[in-house]
């Protein structure tokens, strides 16, 4: 199959979009679109989206804007500039005034997550994880589709102070060097399976030449096996890619596919079968991760037949997050109560093999936080919660309890149980990550 990317420039040729949209729907697509990044390609429309039923389909949902992504307030400040046909530049100051409300940076990333180094600031590199540092390749900042709910948007709209990308894998080496506690490099973007094999090869080939003896695991976060699974079957390079894997698991470093998967109908789709046979026949491991979105996959029976469906195969199902606090969370944010009723609905209905999965959980500025169960202690209803990872690496695995809140979508929204004043993470003294 070709690649043939849709974008707002062009998504209206798509016979689909001719055929089953309103007028009405398409407008509301340009509305959004200037605003939150838009992406999609033939795979996605022609394989994975039953049109039918477009409104609902979670495929749809995944990756075309929606009217509701937005506030009606500012919806209607691009909608009325666009009809209007405002100058450009008006639109672009709008649209930059409303992105900025969409907390682009959650968690602190920006400042909070990337590391100094001799006095060079190293904006590709984020370090909070003792174990793992997270590499931006310039060249992989972009995806074969874009998730509308993507807490990585700020990187495709073109804007420079929001990006985070490095070309040096020198830089990224040294680092390493000096960290010896470091064991994993987690490839991200992005998605690095964007790149073709020369620079992969660039990358990847020069963390094996280096020879670091604390090397033990190369991640590769993607969604490629998704949004078009020919990046391991068809594409020119294909067979290259393979080989690379190949090499990076006979040099005894393991590999790891994080592979991205929303909905139980990604997995299913025969081609996308077919390359993730391909991937695991090279010696690389799978594990599988996504979040809990409101009508994209907040229904216990998806995880369940998407975590067998991936057990069959030969993945590991890893993480089910929570939406993040950023871009349009509100139009997919599940409470964390309904998030924690969906993960034990579908764990509890398959077998030990695909238990491995921990959820839901939030990437949080102090780390990533489990929701383990609602409770009744001491008289009061709370939350027990415990940090699967965390800045401060003796805060893993510690179990600690807020107050049962219904509505709450966030970490934030959560207060201390017992009448306390602070959780206990707020009342020791913040490490900085240049002094793990
Ligand atoms: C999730 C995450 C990692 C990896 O954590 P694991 O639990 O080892 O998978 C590393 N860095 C950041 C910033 C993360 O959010
Ligand atoms: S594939 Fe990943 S990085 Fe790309 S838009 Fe989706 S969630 Fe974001």
């Amino acid at each position: 199959m070709k690649y043939k990317a849709y974008t707002l420039r062009n998504f209206e040729s798509i016979p689909q979009i001719q055929q089953y949209l309103s007028e009405e729907e398409r407008h509301a697509i340009r509305v959004v679109g200037e605003v939150l990044p838009f992406k999609v390609n033939n795979f996605v429309v022609d394989e994975l989206i039953n049109w039918d039923n477009f409104e609902k389909d979670p495929m749809f949902l995944l990756t075309f804007p929606q009217k509701e992504m937005l506030s009606e307030e500012d919806f209607e400040a691009v909608s009325n500039a666009l009809l209007r046909g405002a100058p450009k530049q008006e639109i672009q100051e709008i649209v930059r005034q409303i992105r900025f409300k969409l907390n682009p940076h959650p968690a602190g990333q920006l400042n909070k997550n990337t590391p100094e180094w001799n006095g060079v600031k190293l904006t590709g590199i984020q370090h909070k994880y003792r174990e793992t540092v997270l590499f931006f390749p310039s060249h992989g900042q972009t995806c074969h589709a874009y998730c509308t709910f993507c807490f990585r948007w700020p990187q495709f709209i073109g804007d420079k102070e929001l990006k985070f990308a490095m070309q040096e894998v020198e830089l990224l080496i040294d680092y390493l060097r000096a960290h010896p506690e470091v064991t994993d490099v987690l490839f991200t973007g992005g998605d690095p399976m964007v790149m073709n094999i020369k620079r992969l090869e660039h990358y990847i080939g020069a963390l094996l030449d280096a020879k670091l003896p604390n090397l033990r695991s190369i991640r590769i976060g993607s969604k490629a096996l998704t949004y078009w699974p020919y990046r391991f079957l068809t594409d020119v390079d294909a067979d290259a890619v393979l080989a690379l894997f190949e090499r990076v698991v006979n040099s005894g470093v393991e590999l790891a596919f994080m592979a991205h998967f929303n909905h139980y109908v990604e997995v299913a789709h025969p081609d996308v079968q077919k390359a993730l046979k391909r991937i695991i026949a090279t010696g690389a491991q799978v594990r599988t991760q996504a979040p809990v979105m409101r009508g994209i996959n907040d229904d216990p029976a998806i995880w369940r037949d998407m975590w067998k469906e991936q057990v069959k195969i030969g993945c590991i199902p890893y993480y089910m997050f929570v939406a993040r606090d950023t871009g349009a969370q509100d139009y997919f944010a599940v409470t964390l109560a309904d998030a924690l009723d969906i993960y034990r609905k579908a764990f509890q209905q398959v077998s030990g093999l695909a238990r491995t999965v921990r959820g839901p959980s939030m990437s949080a500025t102090p780390g990533k936080v489990q929701i383990l169960d609602i409770l009744e202690l001491e008289g009061e209803k709370v939350f027990a919660l415990r940090f699967l990872q965390s800045r401060v690496p003796e805060w893993s695995g510690k179990l600690f309890f807020a107050k049962y809140n219904p509505n709450a979508i966030w970490l934030d929204d959560l207060e201390p149980a017992f009448g306390k004043e602070r959780f206990f993470y707020e009342e020791e003294a913040p490490l900085s990550i240049e002094t793990v």
